[in-house]
């Protein structure tokens, strides 16, 4: 499995991108940046699209992937998410008002992209891949992922607060041998990180504790760009060997 690290922030400013990974050639975890880090000939080639939720900055670049594949797919680009997150969708972005319904526009008899929902057993192959995923605890509904192949298997947060589920499904993540994790606000904002479903370094501690003591790289993205700098301070002070803080364009393979 080679993964890319499209963008790992959560928000935007000049050279930091919102959430994305590529797994692979033709698999995205989250779609927050396609259009402004892969070429035309890559993004003609992403197939399967894997949503954690509906928030703009995990979906946005949806809507550029979408025109600018349009004349070259012979297949719908498909996208997973669970229901709610498939019905935002279809309700506030393809909608002909925001964006074009490119679920509806076909310019080779198939429409550009599908919409298809995650199944209630928790467990789907998706691209080759054994996917899994769990709510966490967002604002709005929220999956985290463990995506397997034969190489192993990589686990994604997705945005959360202090949860329970993610935790357990990681735990049956077998053969793990990477783990993204959000943290968005430094340890000053854990009001605003608790009333926004996220987590900050002291809550990451303790969530990690979940996580239990696996000898794990844990990548740390959805950084909020403007306290990028304390967050590195306060992530660096938990000494947690494992953490490493994402920065954009790399590339991990197993
Ligand atoms: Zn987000
Ligand atoms: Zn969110």
């Amino acid at each position: 499995m080679k993964i890319r690290v499209l963008g790992c922030y959560g928000s935007r400013v000049p050279g930091r991108f919102t959430s994305s990974l590529l797994i692979d050639q033709a698999l995205l975890l989250d779609a927050g940046t396609i259009a402004s880090s892969l070429t035309l000939e890559e993004q003609v080639q992403i197939d399967d699209i894997l949503l954690t939720h509906a928030h703009l900055d995990h979906i946005v670049d949806l809507a550029f992937l979408a025109d600018n594949v349009m004349s070259q797919r012979t297949t719908p680009i498909r996208i997973w998410g669970a229901q709610p997150v498939l019905a935002a969708l279809r309700q506030h972005l393809f909608n002909d008002y925001i964006w074009p319904d490119f679920t509806k526009i076909s310019t080779r008899g198939v429409p550009i992209v599908s919409l298809n929902s995650l199944p209630e057993s928790g467990t789907i192959e998706i691209g080759g891949y054994t996917v899994s995923f769990a709510p966490t605890n967002h604002t709005v509904y929220t999956v985290g992922y463990c995506l397997s192949a034969k190489s192993g298997s990589l686990f994604y947060s997705g945005d959360t607060s202090t949860t329970a589920a993610i935790w357990a499904m990681a735990e049956n993540c077998s053969e793990l041998k990477i783990a993204f994790i959000e943290t968005s606000f430094p340890d000053r904002f854990e009001r605003l990180a608790q009333i926004s479903g996220h987590l900050t370094p002291a809550l990451l501690k303790v969530e990690l504790e979940k996580f239990g003591e696996r000898d794990v790289p844990i990548k740390i993205f959805h950084m909020k760009p403007q306290f990028l700098e304390e967050l590195q301070t306060e992530l660096a002070a938990l000494h947690d060997p494992r953490i490493q803080v994402l920065n954009g364009g790399e590339i991990f393979e197993f």
